[in-house]
């Protein structure tokens, strides 16, 4: 299974910011787990301990039993995708390229590349006319479909999304928004969330982990049980 569990993990820069202290939490696979509060209370240090873009300073981190410290950091990351506020797309390479660079990476052939490209790009609601396009000839809204369709290029069990719809306009945000729960319902991924928008946890997490200022857990609930509170 690819649930994550935080077991007392604690996260101190080295200029001695606390970013996360003494967090306790299990996410359970194949949920969407979403991780809200203000800006500074470590909902991004908590996101990339699970790639381990972040070392941790104290307790432990499990994904499926296994410490992520003790594991590879290439093979982890081959097994969680990383969708990020802006698309991180290359922009010297088309959408096709962009969406095949972990496919390649592995060593796929090419008509199984072929395929999972046009396979991804219609998951994800993109016209396929835009495959051989550059990012900067398409909107904010496209470009984040495209860093979607790159992470769940590989099918990985996990994904990773750090303020996915933040930077696209109100109403292109409540339209990926509702296709992105309809996608979720399909792929049934375990996938942690950050986002500063009470009103889109509320909307998209299966569970709601509330953080408060220094780091600590608030609150970890459904959305339900959260508002009859
Ligand atoms: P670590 O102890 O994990 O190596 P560092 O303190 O060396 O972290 O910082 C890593 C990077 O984060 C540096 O490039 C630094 O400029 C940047 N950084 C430093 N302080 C902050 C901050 N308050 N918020 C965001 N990024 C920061
Ligand atoms: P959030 O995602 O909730 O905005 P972050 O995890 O980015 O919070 O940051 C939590 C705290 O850690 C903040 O006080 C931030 O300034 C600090 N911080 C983040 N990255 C670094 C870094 N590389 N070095 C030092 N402090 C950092």
């Amino acid at each position: 299974s690819s649930a994550i569990v935080f077991e007392g993990v604690t996260k101190r820069y080295s200029d001695g910011t606390v970013a996360v202290e003494s967090l306790d939490l299990t996410l359970p696979a194949g949920e969407l787990t979403v991780l809200v509060g203000p800006s500074g209370c470590g909902k991004t240090t908590t996101l990339r301990m699970i790639n381990r873009l972040e070392t941790l300073s104290g307790g432990r981190l499990l994904i499926g039993n296994r410490d992520v410290m003790s594991v590879d950091a290439t093979l982890l990351r081959r097994q969680i995708g990383y969708v990020m506020q802006h698309s991180g797309l290359f922009p010297h390479k088309t959408i096709a390229d962009n969406i095949a660079v972990v496919p390649r990476l592995l060593g796929w052939d090419k008509k199984r590349i072929r395929e999972r490209v046009a396979e991804l790009v219609e998951l994800v609601g993109l016209d396929e006319a835009l495959a051989k396009r550059y990012p900067h000839q398409l909107s904010g809204g496209q470009q984040q479909r495209v860093g979607l369709a790159r992470a769940l290029a590989a099918d990985p069990p996990i994904l990773l999304m750090d303020e996915p719809f933040a930077a696209v306009d109100p109403i292109v945000r409540a339209h990926l928004q509702e296709e992105f729960l309809s996608l979720q319902r399909r792929v049934q991924k375990t996938i942690v969330m950050v986002t500063h928008d009470i009103d889109e946890a509320m909307k998209l997490g299966d569970r709601v982990a509330i953080f408060a200022q220094g780091g600590k857990l608030a609150q970890f609930d459904t959305p339900a049980r959260l508002l009859s509170a």
